[in-house]
């Protein structure tokens, strides 16, 4: 009875198919690869994913898998306060819907009722979409903004098959945002130039503290590294900047420790940006996070989104940058502006 509820209790102990989701590849690829988990049919994954008074916190614990079709259409148009690193046409799209890592800042858990993983399996129409786009002007696209797309692609397959598409269209720049250090298929791929790997970096203490299940800084520094090497284009992110009480030494401590590995130059840029967060989503993360000190900051609240008052943040970016410039040109330096 115990190793039954605990079972039961387990992640993807059980694989939601939507009516729809039966018989795409993708559907068949992921369930080849857990056997052991229970197949359960369901009509539609919003019936599921969707309802009212889920337990966020407590479905993190052992999400469960959902895999359905993607109707709405893939492409978004970028939002305002995501940086578009120059590029005119700057879209994103979901694969996935949630994510293996639980940051405790993660604006997911404002987004979605569940923390259930949502799979689209109707990737190819997404490739069909993304085409039609390029037929008529380049386009920079972000692929891993509502999960984390390498840390999950042995599950999914699906950063790979991003991968794979994009070697084919020379207008297509790709984002993949990761704070995984899982670089598996990328050993074996010829590097594409316009495939950017953006690794997130926070300072040690934070990833311990606030960043449950991910890789600690110094493997995903060694996973930079070696995709520097194998000849990838790379972006430091910092960002989110978190307000933690000894900021400053924080901070300047994880850009030394990551420009004692890593060159300036070897680097594509930086992307910087403080905490930020809508003020719906920020509603209910702090229902899910009641205890987290990081969100409980009293944020201020400019055109609907929630960060820290403006002269502070300004401090921040002003510190990260001073740091920053010794090591790489301020040309490679892209400050959110929010
Ligand atoms: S890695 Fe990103 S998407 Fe995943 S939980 Fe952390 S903040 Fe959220």
């Amino acid at each position: 009875m115990n190793f039954e509820k605990k079972w039961r209790n387990s992640p993807l102990a059980r694989i939601y198919v939507e009516e729809e989701a039966k018989g795409y590849p993708l559907t068949e690829e992921i369930l080849a690869r857990f056997p052991g988990s229970a197949v359960v049919p369901i009509r539609a994954y919003k019936e599921l994913f969707s309802r009212k008074r889920q337990n966020f916190r407590l479905q993190k614990k052992a999400p469960q898998l959902i895999l359905a079709v993607k109707k709405e259409g893939f492409l978004s148009p970028g939002a305002k306060v995501c940086e578009r690193f120059g590029h005119k046409h700057f879209y994103y799209g979901s694969s996935v819907l949630n994510c293996l890592f639980d940051c405790a800042y993660c604006y997911l858990q404002g987004v979605y009722d569940s923390a259930n993983l949502v799979v689209f399996v109707n990737v190819e129409d997404a490739f069909r979409e993304v085409s039609a786009f390029l037929s008529h002007d380049p386009l920079y696209l972000c692929i891993s903004y509502d999960t984390d797309l390498l840390a999950l692609n042995g599950l999914t397959g699906l950063a790979e098959r991003w991968y794979d598409y994009a070697q084919e269209e020379p207008d297509l720049t790709v984002e993949l945002r990761t704070k995984s250090a899982n670089l598996g298929f990328l050993r074996k791929k010829n590097e594409n130039k316009a495939f950017v790997l953006a690794w997130t970096l926070s300072p040690a203490d934070v990833i311990g503290e606030y960043e449950k299940g991910t890789p600690p800084l110094e493997k995903r520094i060694a996973a930079m590294r070696e995709a520097i090497d194998l000849g990838y284009t790379v972006r430091l992110c910092l960002d989110p900047l978190l307000r933690i009480p000894d900021f400053e030494s924080q901070y300047e401590k994880l850009i030394d420790r990551f420009f004692s590995e890593i060159n300036g130059r070897e680097i594509l840029d930086v992307s910087v940006g403080a905490f930020r967060i809508s003020a719906e989503y920020l509603k209910r993360l702090r229902k899910n996070r009641p205890a987290c000190a990081l969100t409980l900051y009293p944020f201020q609240l400019r055109d609907g989104v929630y960060s820290y008052p403006p002269e502070k943040s300004a401090a921040m970016l002003c510190f990260v940058r001073e740091k920053l410039i010794r090591y790489v040109r301020e040309s490679q330096i892209y400050m959110s502006d929010f």
